[in-house]
């Protein structure tokens, strides 16, 4: 009697949670198969040897060989791009990205409430940034990983999403080694088209090295200090040098909103500029 009860009482506990997963998971379930297509595609690109579609332009074929070298890993983000959502729920932000034709995605949104999902490997290129530059880099969805934040654009954002947030932000650090300076918003690198993170904490997240910050004493810039320079030493695309000023001031200097190079910016400007060199 013991070993024919045991079976059934393991079936009785596990039967509620395969309903339970079977729920969950049914919502999504055309999206996600589309997701483990294309994963497979790009592993299958990968696999190949000799690399598909590698051929070098002008050199004959007989000319190039192939010899997989065991010595490699796989490419890793460097940055981390913060935005906000500008919608109002968690479910309209993940509705947007499984939505072929929207063409943008993110590797993780984080609610209101704390709550993370993971939409796109971290391995992978999501669809986040869109056209931008930092420095030279003209592909920061290459090169970077993509959180947004479901705010409104116009809120105060929870301390719980704050929580959620400097918890991944901790995790991706230690884990891909990404340089302080390189926690940036999508304004930063997007000055012309872009306003998110509106409103953000710059400084506290900052204060847990994740991004840079001025210091509390702040010395007079010499007449000769050029603002315009220092934008693109830390990494703006100064073409549009209104939009550039903006977003520095956005993340910076929110207390001035004009596109105007003012003291205040200076004297932010050239104590922190070095920092980034
Ligand atoms: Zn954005």
């Amino acid at each position: 009697m013991v070993i024919t009860n045991k079976p059934i009482n393991k079936l009785m506990f596990m039967l509620p949670l395969v309903v339970l997963s079977a729920c969950t998971t049914n919502k999504y379930a055309a999206t996600n198969k589309i997701y483990k297509e294309k994963t497979k595609a790009f592993a299958n690109t990968i696999k190949a040897m000799p690399p598909l579609t590698q051929q070098i332009d002008s050199i004959s074929p007989d000319q190039q060989t192939f010899v997989g070298s065991v010595n490699f890993g796989i490419r890793k983000p460097n940055f981390v791009i913060i935005h906000h959502t500008a919608q109002t729920s968690l479910d309209q932000t993940v509705k947007t990205f499984i939505l072929a034709r929207t063409e943008v995605s993110a590797h993780y949104v984080v609610s209101r409430d704390g709550k993370v999902v993971h939409m796109v490997n971290d391995y992978l290129r999501s669809q986040h940034a869109g056209l931008g530059k930092w420095g030279n880099d003209t592909d920061l969805n290459s090169s970077s990983i993509g959180i947004e934040l479901d705010n409104n654009g116009n809120e105060p954002y929870s301390d719980a999403q704050i929580k959620s947030l400097l918890s991944l932000l901790g995790t991706l650090k230690r884990k891909y080694n990404i340089p302080t300076a390189n926690f940036i918003g999508h304004a930063d690198i997007a000055p012309k088209r872009k306003p998110d993170p509106n409103k953000f904490p710059w400084k506290v997240l900052a204060e847990k090295g994740y991004g840079l910050w001025y210091d509390a004493v702040l010395n007079m810039p010499p007449e000769t200090f050029d603002a315009v320079v220092a934008l693109r030493i830390i990494g703006y695309d100064t073409s549009n040098l209104g939009a550039a000023v903006t977003a520095f001031k956005r993340h910076f200097l929110p207390m001035e909103t004009t596109p105007e190079i003012t003291p205040a910016l200076k004297l932010v400007l050239f104590n922190l500029y070095p920092k980034y060199m």
